[in-house]
């Protein structure tokens, strides 16, 4: 058990600045880097539900979606999520806490929270519409905590909750694979060099996949590495005109979108039940710009329309993924991490001092794995 107040009495034999204080980065304001404020004089998260576990961040890592929410993207709609009623009050969102992914140690936990215990170390990836990792603490509900791999230090842990709930849902919610189903199944990866293409490359061949990935030329020693049967530079060409020379796909990971859409679908085999799913959707941009009944009317038709288009051609599913939290599949990560299966790709870590000069690498773009933020 443990007191919600004195939450840090288990992590440190220092008294805490303040019981309700803690050092985090936020904003104030959506704009561009400059907006990254250090404080340490946020109030800390508490316990305020049964279920809850606070979580002293050991790691945190980036995602392109903390660049994007930075700017404002998502705001219309995980300010509702965030707080149904504050539409009504249009009380403010700041300060905003950035930070998907969570490495650390628990400290308290809710009275209902039987899976783990203060102490454990935990891994978890935190829903955007929650305050962030970057920061000491972090809150989330039971159900999307799980423990950490042993394997892995804080640092390499941390680089893999997002991408790892995001690559789950997208493969087995919409793609309807799964590690009975998809051995030998072959799976096109678009965008195989950065977060979500790494661990799904890894996750795919673990599960005895045949898995084809599209990146640059440097990034094709890093994909083999990590078991891509075929690499396809993006750069080198027409790469549809390559890929189509390919056996026809199962399923398609489109994490590049744009122009991709318009020739991936044609590479699925027809009238099997193949699945395109494309993690680059106009969801969140159509809320932002149009409002959020437009902007879901306006995202629905055109998802109906291509979903349609995809049927009448050739028999494939065209469909959206999205990232959802979840511990149990973290639970299963965790096993194939331990068993050597799955391994962490950091690209790069900085200080907690450096979270501004971790989003610049972020936005330089060419991400080769993951980019991690040491908290404490
Ligand atoms: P990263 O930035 O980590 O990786 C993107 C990778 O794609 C880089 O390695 C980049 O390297 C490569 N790339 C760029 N252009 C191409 C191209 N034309 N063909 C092949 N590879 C290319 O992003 P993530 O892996 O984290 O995410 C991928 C996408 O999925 C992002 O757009 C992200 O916003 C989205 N996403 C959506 C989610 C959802 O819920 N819908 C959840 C998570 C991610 P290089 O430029 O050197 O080739």
């Amino acid at each position: 058990t443990g007191c919600s107040v004195c939450f840090r009495r288990y992590i440190c034999s220092s008294p805490p600045r303040s019981q309700s204080c803690m050092s985090a980065w936020v904003i104030d304001q959506y704009g561009t880097n400059g907006v990254l404020r250090y404080t340490e004089e946020i109030t800390a998260p508490t316990i305020k539900s049964a279920t809850d576990v606070m979580i002293k961040v050991c790691a945190a890592s980036l995602n392109p979606l903390d660049m994007s929410m930075r700017g404002g993207y998502g705001s219309k709609l995980l300010k509702l999520r965030r707080d149904p009623l504050s539409m009504m009050n249009n009380e403010s969102e700041f300060p905003l806490i950035l930070g998907r992914d969570v490495s650390g140690v628990v400290v308290d936990c809710g009275s209902e929270v039987t899976y783990v215990a203060p102490g454990d170390e935990v891994w978890a990836s935190v829903p955007p519409w929650k305050q962030g990792s970057l920061a000491e603490f972090v809150t989330l509900s039971e159900y999307e905590v799980s423990h950490k791999p042993k394997l892995l230090s804080h640092i390499e842990a941390a680089s893999i909750p997002y991408v790892a709930n995001t690559a789950l849902s997208a493969l087995v919610n919409t793609g309807g694979l799964c590690r009975d189903s998809a051995s030998n199944k072959r799976v096109l990866i678009t965008g195989g060099s950065g977060g979500v293409g790494t661990f799904s490359i890894q996750l795919l061949k673990a599960w005895g996949a045949h898995v084809t990935v599209t990146c640059s030329q440097n990034a094709e020693g890093l994909v083999r590495g990590l078991g891509a049967d075929e690499v396809v530079d993006y750069t080198a060409g027409d790469v549809a005109e390559q890929l189509e020379k390919m056996e026809r796909f199962d399923v398609i990971l489109d994490g590049v979108g744009g122009d991709t859409e318009q020739w991936a679908l044609g590479l699925l085999k027809p009238w099997s039940g193949a699945k395109y799913v494309t993690l680059v959707t106009p969801l969140l941009f159509s809320m932002d710009s149009m409002g959020l009944f437009g902007g879901a009317i306006n995202a629905g038709v055109t998802l109906h329309n291509k979903a349609i288009q995809g049927v009448l051609s050739n028999g494939v599913f065209y469909r959206w993924g999205f990232y959802a939290p979840d511990g149990p599949a973290l639970d299963e990560v965790s096993r194939l991490v331990d068993s050597g299966k799955i391994l962490p790709v950091v690209e790069a870590h900085f200080p907690f001092t450096q979270v501004p000069q971790a989003f610049l690498k972020l936005e330089q773009g060419h991400a080769r794995g993951k980019t991690v933020v040491t908290v404490a």
